[in-house]
């Protein structure tokens, strides 16, 4: 998309740049309102914990999805046994689009919900998370932009990792059974090139959004950060997307940055139902979908 209106430009006068730069914003491919669905869908289901039915109709509904939308869908199943002997049945989905493209984008969601809802400021951690926006919006921004890749193919290689048992232990006392899929997807990366970047995609759906830069992004891959946030900018989203680092977290960008890939985490972390019982579909909205989806798409367009 880009190339084309450089030459026009060239050919016919500077003046014309910004109405071709015009051009492009107006076209809003993402769907907002049908990926607010999407965390409808995966509600219905109940927490999406590894080894109970929810998360058998979330690998199903997922794989169904995928093959419907993907070029090429890899899907990687194994089983974790945790510190406390139980055995877990793990699955990664990489939906892979234009897979011989050797340029590529990687974003990536978790899909799995939290089995304690241990926040500090928890009311009652014996019940689980509902992961409206914990999980439950990452995956809904990635289906999202599937649908977009579906309609629209990319001129990049794109592939899409909805990763597993992401939020399943204690990040402290049990630093192995937390960010199981991405350890496994970068222990088993998909042969050829490695992504030029990846972005990952989590708690974005927030009514009320404000996605500050993350520590250990801006640290890892300061680069990525730069490209994202100024895309959001470029798009008016500089309200939402606020250029400054405020949080510095462990999550599923560590793994991947472990093995050379340039990842960033996409977060607001401000979000007092994290990891309690009422991160539930109330506290989160298409609009705020929609802002995020319209990010991650002009990433893959601009490109
Ligand atoms: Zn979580």
């Amino acid at each position: 998309m880009r190339r084309p209106c450089q030459v026009f430009a060239l050919l016919v006068s500077a003046l014309l740049l910004p109405a071709c730069h015009e051009t492009r914003k107006h076209v809003r491919e993402f769907d907002g309102a049908s990926a607010f669905h999407y965390i409808e869908t995966q509600m219905s289901f109940g927490p999406r914990i590894p080894g109970t039915e929810a998360h058998r109709k979330m690998v199903a509904w997922l794989d169904s999805l995928l093959r419907k939308r993907a070029d090429t869908l890899i899907v990687q199943s194994w089983t974790h046994v945790t510190a406390a002997g139980d055995s877990l049945p793990l699955t990664n989905f990489i939906a892979r689009f234009q897979p011989a493209a050797t340029k590529r984008l990687l974003f990536l969601a978790h899909y799995d919900s939290r089995p304690r809802a241990d926040s500090p400021t928890s009311t009652d951690s014996t019940k689980p998370v509902p992961g409206a926006n914990d999980g439950g919006s990452g995956v809904a921004l990635l289906l999202g932009v599937a649908d977009v890749l579906k309609r629209v193919p990319p001129t990049v290689g794109v592939d899409l990792l909805f990763d597993d048992g992401e939020d399943y232990g204690d990040f402290v006392k049990t630093p192995d059974d937390v960010l199981m899929g991405s350890r496994y997807y970068a222990a088993h990366q998909v042969p050829g090139p490695q992504p030029l970047y990846a972005v990952l995609f989590d708690l974005i759906a927030d009514k009320d959004l404000q996605i500050f830069e993350e520590g250990n992004s801006v640290v890892g891959a300061p680069e990525v950060v730069e490209l994202v946030w100024n895309t959001a900018k470029d798009l008016g989203y500089a309200g939402t997307f606020v250029a400054t680092p405020k949080h510095t977290l462990i999550d599923d960008h560590l793994e991947l940055q472990k093995v050379g890939i340039r990842a960033i985490d996409v977060v607001d972390f401000d979000y007092p139902a994290w990891h309690t019982k009422d991160d539930t579909i109330d506290k989160v909205s298409g609009a705020s979908l929609q802002i995020v989806g319209d990010v991650a798409v002009e990433l893959v367009r601009r490109e």
